[in-house]
């Protein structure tokens, strides 16, 4: 067997391992009992603890270095296990157990601040993940920048300087745009009623369906926070209903779906294979926000929803398909980035983005942490944040060491943009099959030009080969401007 034959080979088993650890995870949020948790917990460390082993196993190094590919596939192979590689054996193993034990003891503490209301409660653990994530990212960066560094976790290539020059276009239009439609006279209803769950229940399968999820390759269980877990043949999803908010279960059924479809339509040939996942968590939430917003969220389909929620709900309170389109896109301003409409979304993810940034470069102080976070929100939003839970205390992230994830958010917001126009362009009488609830001539176009590819290509590089262009801010802002501006009249 050739150098790359046996390293596949091992990859391979790895990569089965690490779908087993997944699996645990889905089962530990749906199915598991409560009583198991310790059992579980210990579980886990097993399994991972043989991952980290493999992952850092001298035999990969040795294959990379004799490795030698036969094609692009292969190449791309190489890329995916030698980053991955070089980033594990550049972490001191002392420091990634110390920043393990911490991270899993701080998400119980920062959950127990934020139910206090208590942000002195916090700072203190905060503060030690601040400081051994400086380290992790000190010993990552090779003298470069520390958010750089962390920030290709998530999203390999990109740069806070590529970020920024977009992110900063962003902004002034966005809060521009926020308080244009807060200060129009059309303001439209939002849902009133009872709706049951089990029609709910129905409806979020019938839509995630209708968005080319594969039953026969997942499931769709009940959870508090919604989630994608798994790759390939076995790619499950989770949703939750509330009696008041149907919208919530479909929206972020359809979400997952995107989330989903990305991981089905990867090239099977792929299979547990680096290649056989999705490229990045910008690109990922790419799909799961152009499902859910620009094709879930269209005029043109939730004139079709509107009819399904007649057939399910009777009567519901709504008179039409505009009204309820309308209300389906309802702008409101509020604390919380996971219930923000799609004019504030990208304003929450922007000062995590900024404030995060000033944490790692040391130009804030984990004790000011609150008074910025209350300060730009002011500015961006008009609001005085009222409490720690609406405020600084309201994402898991910073207590689990997730620096550098919040902008692939917005990132996958800008690349939904992007594609959304060339889908457009592409799929002229996309409006008409919408209507029909018909999606499949736009996840087709996705299917082939995004997902079959998993992790072929770089991140920037799926866009640009969709696109025929540099991903770019412009097209999002277009789209939200043109969308906004005429539901609102402004
Ligand atoms: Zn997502």
């Amino acid at each position: 067997m050739s150098a790359y034959d046996e390293l596949m080979a091992f990859q391979s088993e790895t990569e089965a391992l690490s779908q087993i650890a997944g699996r645990l995870g889905w089962d530990q949020e749906t199915m598991m009992p409560r009583g198991a948790a310790d059992q579980r917990a210990a579980e886990m460390a097993a399994i991972e603890g043989v991952l980290h082993a493999r992952r850092t196993d001298a035999r990969v190094g040795d294959w990379l270095d004799a490795a030698e590919p036969v094609d692009d596939v292969a190449r791309a192979q190489l890329r995916h296990i030698r980053r991955s590689y070089t980033r594990t054996m550049k972490v001191p193993a002392k420091l990634a157990a110390d920043l393990a034990r911490l991270t899993s003891k701080a998400q119980g503490i920062w959950a127990e601040a934020r139910a206090a209301e208590d942000v002195a409660a916090f700072l203190p653990t905060l503060k030690e993940v601040v400081t051994l994530k400086r380290e992790e990212a000190a010993a990552l960066a090779d003298g470069g920048d520390l958010y750089d560094a962390l920030l290709d976790d998530y999203e390999p290539g990109a740069t806070v300087a590529s970020l920024s020059a977009v992110f900063n276009a962003l902004r002034p239009r966005l809060v521009e745009l926020r308080e244009r439609v807060l200060g129009s006279a059309a303001q439209p209803d939002p849902l009133h009623g009872d709706y049951p769950v089990e029609p709910q229940l129905a409806l979020a399968s019938k839509l995630a369906e209708t968005f080319g999820y594969d039953t026969n390759h997942g499931r769709i269980d009940g959870v508090v926070h919604p989630f994608c877990s798994g790759n390939g043949l076995d790619v499950r999803i989770t949703t939750r209903t509330s009696v008041q908010d149907p919208f919530n279960c479909f929206y972020s059924t359809v979400h997952e779906t995107g989330h989903a479809a990305y991981e089905q339509n990867i090239d099977r040939a792929y299979l547990l294979t680096p290649l056989g996942a999705g490229v990045s968590m910008g690109v990922h939430e790419s799909q799961s926000r152009i499902y859910e917003k620009q094709l879930g969220r269209s005029r043109a389909f939730t004139g079709w929803l509107f009819g399904q929620m007649r057939d399910g709900f009777g009567d519901f309170g709504v008179a039409d398909e505009d009204a309820f389109y309308a209300t389906v896109n309802r702008v409101h301003s509020g604390y919380i980035r996971t219930e923000a409409d799609e004019v504030h979304y990208n304003l929450h993810v922007l000062l995590r983005f900024d404030l995060e940034r000033a944490l790692m470069a040391g130009d804030l102080e984990v004790a000011d942490l609150e008074a910025a976070w209350n300060d730009r929100f002011k500015a961006d939003f008009g609001l005085a944040v009222d409490t720690p839970s609406n405020g600084v205390l309201q994402d898991v992230h910073w207590s689990v060491g997730l620096f550098g994830y919040f902008p692939t958010y917005t990132l996958g917001n800008v690349y939904a943009g992007c594609l959304y126009e060339a889908l457009r362009a592409a799929v002229p009488g996309l409006d008409d099959q919408l209507a029909r609830g018909n999606t499949m001539a736009a996840t087709d176009w996705l299917r082939d030009n995004v997902q079959c590819h998993g992790g072929l290509y770089e991140p920037r590089e799926v866009i640009t080969r969709a696109t025929g262009a540099e991903p770019l801010e412009g097209p999002l802002l277009a789209y939200l401007e043109a969308k906004f501006g005429a539901l609102y009249g402004v």
